[in-house]
């Protein structure tokens, strides 16, 4: 059976409607298949499956705490591939504040006839205020409470971008946010939250680690600061696959925007983080792998990484702390590279 014959009429019909080509979608397919690591047939055979024949859509709720709304703009961004949409198409998103259609005692009513159908994935996006939980109150009740009610009853809980996986830029601030993590510690809820970090959440990071969990009934494999595995872990470099690694080496950094000599050189003098984060920007890049920080003249400041945002601050000089350390790094050779 070749792989184009386990799609449907009906499905094949939906792929056409949506101007996405079989020939696309098997595509989209196999390059997740690879970061799953499974094989490209077994992934494709159980993707079709799962997106043909599910008669009910996994509920999802989506709540926001203390939040710049960044992360839902990203994950919009991913109905755009197509294939990402009709992947996305396949849940039932109950609640999100910012893009359902209903407001009010009518949101309210879906988002609590959710929780008690139980069983949904929750996407949770912002921190959740430690000092007074009057900086973030849901109408007349503390947000942290129904972030507790929706928590308890999850099948699967995702924290996406740095304010929930890791406190982010709130944890900096006056209400010193934490993460979902800590937060359902906090409250005695004996489940573990997915840290889909980076400021804001990679569409791909989210979009992948959803079908993980609708294809297999589990979450995907975490590294050591409770992330999946295949788009972060403590291995994956960015700063190895940066195109400006040999002038690092080199001792070339660009000190000057203006001197086009320095125009490609090493940006760690100017606040570059990337020797400290580990996530996959430089290889998966961004916008649809049109590009990504490093290759447009911004800085990685290690949005995936637990040192984001207090540590890596101030953004563009080399005096925060994180910088120090990478200096020193640098000179006792940990960064050495082994010559091929
Ligand atoms: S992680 Fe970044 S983009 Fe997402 S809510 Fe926090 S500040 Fe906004
Ligand atoms: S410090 Fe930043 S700019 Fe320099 S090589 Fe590393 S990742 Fe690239
Ligand atoms: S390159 Fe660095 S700052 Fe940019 S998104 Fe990736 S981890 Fe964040």
């Amino acid at each position: 059976m070749g792989k184009g014959d386990i799609l449907s009429k009906r499905f094949l019909d939906e792929l056409e409607i949506r101007g996405l080509s079989r020939r696309d979608f098997l595509k989209y397919c196999t390059a997740t298949a690879a970061i799953l690591g499974i094989s490209e047939f077994e992934f494709t055979t159980k993707v079709a499956h799962a997106l043909q024949t599910a008669s009910k859509k996994p509920p999802v709720i989506w709540f926001a705490g203390q939040a710049c709304t960044g992360c839902t703009i990203s994950f919009a961004q991913s109905l755009n591939p197509p294939a990402a949409a009709i992947v996305l198409d396949k849940i039932s998103l109950r609640y999100h504040m910012s893009v359902m259609a209903a407001a009010g005692d009518l949101s309210e009513r879906v988002l609590h006839d959710t929780i008690k159908e139980g069983g949904y994935i929750f996407i949770f996006e912002g921190s959740i205020p430690a000092s007074d939980d009057r900086y973030w109150m849901h109408g007349k009740e503390p947000g942290r409470k129904v972030f507790e009610q929706i928590a308890k009853e999850a099948a699967a809980i995702l924290a996406v971008g740095a304010c929930s996986a890791y406190g982010g830029i709130p944890r900096a601030g006056p209400t010193k946010g934490i993460s979902v993590n800590d937060a359902l510690k906090r409250a005695g809820i004996n489940k573990t939250a997915v840290n889909i970090s980076t400021c804001p959440v990679h569409p791909d990071h989210l979009v992948g680690t959803i079908l993980y969990v609708i294809v297999t009934g589990k979450v995907p494999e975490l590294d050591a600061k409770g992330r999946p595995a295949m788009y972060f872990g403590d291995k994956r470099l960015l700063h190895d696959d940066c195109r400006r690694r040999g002038h690092f080496d080199a001792g070339e950094f660009l000190t000057d925007w203006n001197d086009p000599k320095q125009k490609d050189w090493c940006l760690f003098q100017k606040g570059c983080k990337g020797p400290m984060a580990y996530v996959d920007c430089s290889i998966r890049r961004w916008n649809d792998g049109i590009n990504f920080c490093l290759d447009c003249g911004g800085l990685c400041q290690a949005c995936g990484d637990p040192l984001f945002y207090d540590k890596v601050s101030p953004l563009y000089t080399a005096d925060s702390e994180t910088s120090k350390k990478i200096w020193a790094m640098r000179e006792a050779g940990i960064f050495k590279q082994e010559k091929s």
